[in-house]
């Protein structure tokens, strides 16, 4: 192992919440992956192929940088569609691959419309209504203008999407917000409809949304955290699986399996007597004598300080407590209790080993961070290989 921490991606869980996500959103779908941040922290290059196995063709990514990687990657067949920032310098490149883009306002399609003239190349856009977010979008008062463009310009631009993106469908609170975004892009894909603007996916859904709002299942969906195994929110998680009959509330099972497993292993092991304190400062006094094994993970490589003195690492299928503050490359766990622990063990920081599973919502709970955050913050250098385990029967946590 060169690195000092490696990430293993589960294609069996892959498979697994694919086919329960198909049956969610129905088979006429398309289904986009929604592959930004390095793939949720998974690997574009490792995810992509993977998911492409399983017989997806459609990737979202949030960036040009991103849509390299996957260009890079994936089956020329395949497509991908850049719902963020591009430069403008940089359309050429994206056009000429037949990238499609989102168009969030008036001023992306004249350039679109400048670059294909020079290219003659006919450009896909997606065009991004403003519903609500209040992020990015073309206002109802802009559409005049766009629909204005794409009339004078059929040869240079096709509508391959009308879309929006909602306010947080993970959170029952935001339940007016949403159910005035669907009304609003409803009414203005009618609009655009009425005035000639006849192609286009409509797509809306994120996650949460195929879940908590069914009726926001389009033409086609994004999909991002659910497919890489994990709910958008426990609130998400427990109104999907939970569903009261007469005599009570059934739980059924969590459909899906996490794809990542994060591990390193056991760099050295240390005898520490009563008294002494661990690691820097004085924030972790041994109140007996203790065995402890350094593991080379720190903060450098995304295990959050925070989680110094809280967090927990698995060892020969026990929990072993972190002690001590987390330093840059390193940290230290209490294996006192867990016998013959020795140099090469492997360490489990996200994931299962044994019975138990240290799952991403754990870690994301202890230091406040949605379970977004803890996924992307895994480090990029760090050594990804696609494994197939056996699915373990039950799921602990989201
Ligand atoms: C990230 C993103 C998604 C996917 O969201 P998940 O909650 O991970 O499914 C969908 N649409 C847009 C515009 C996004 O930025």
């Amino acid at each position: 192992m060169t690195s000092t921490s490696r990430i293993q991606l589960n294609r069996l869980a892959l498979e697994n919440n694919l086919r329960y996500l198909r049956t969610v959103i129905g088979e006429k779908v398309v289904f986009s992956s929604v592959a930004k941040s390095n793939a949720y922290g998974h690997g574009i290059e490792q995810f992509v192929p993977m998911v492409e196995r399983c017989g997806v063709d459609h990737f979202s990514v949030f960036s040009l940088d991103e849509a390299r990687r996957v260009v890079a990657v994936c089956d020329p067949k395949s497509r991908v569609m850049i719902m963020g920032f591009i430069d403008e310098v940089d359309l050429p490149w994206v056009i000429e691959r037949g990238i499609e883009f989102y168009v969030f306002a008036p001023r992306r399609l004249r350039e679109t419309i400048q670059v294909c003239r020079g290219l003659r190349r006919r450009a896909r856009v997606h065009l991004e209504l403003e519903t609500g977010l209040h992020r990015t979008g073309l206002e109802a008062a802009e559409l005049p203008e766009v629909v204005a463009l794409l009339h004078s310009n059929p040869e240079l631009v096709e509508v391959a999407g009308l879309c929006t993106h909602f306010a947080g469908a993970e959170v029952v609170s935001n339940y007016y917000r949403i159910q005035n975004q669907i009304q609003v892009f409803h009414a203005l894909v009618r609009s655009l409809r009425e005035a000639g603007v006849t192609d286009g996916l409509l797509h809306a859904a994120c996650s949460a949304a195929i879940f908590n709002y069914p009726e926001t299942i389009l033409d086609m969906v994004r999909v991002g955290i659910a497919q890489y195994g994990l709910w958008s929110s426990q609130e998400t998680r427990i109104r999907t699986l939970n569903r009261s009959s007469g005599s009570g509330v059934i739980r059924n099972p969590d459909p899906l399996r996490r794809v990542l497993r994060w591990t390193s292993s056991v760099m050295d092991t240390k005898e520490v007597a009563e008294g002494e304190y661990v690691s820097y400062g004085y924030s972790y006094l041994a109140s007996r004598d203790l065995r402890l094994a350094s593991v080379p993970v720190g903060y450098a490589q995304g295990y959050k300080r925070e989680i110094s003195n809280q967090g927990h690492v698995l060892i020969r299928g026990a929990r072993a407590p972190v002690v001590g503050v987390i330093n840059m490359n390193m940290m230290l766990v209490d294996v006192t209790d867990i016998p013959d622990v020795a140099v090469g063990d492997e360490v489990v920081l996200i994931g299962v080993q044994g019975d138990i599973e240290i799952s991403v919502s754990s870690f994301s709970d202890m230091v406040h961070n949605l379970n977004y955050e803890t996924l992307v913050g895994l480090p990029a250098e760090t050594e990804r290989a696609v494994v197939e385990r056996p699915l373990p029967k039950r799921t602990l946590g989201i």
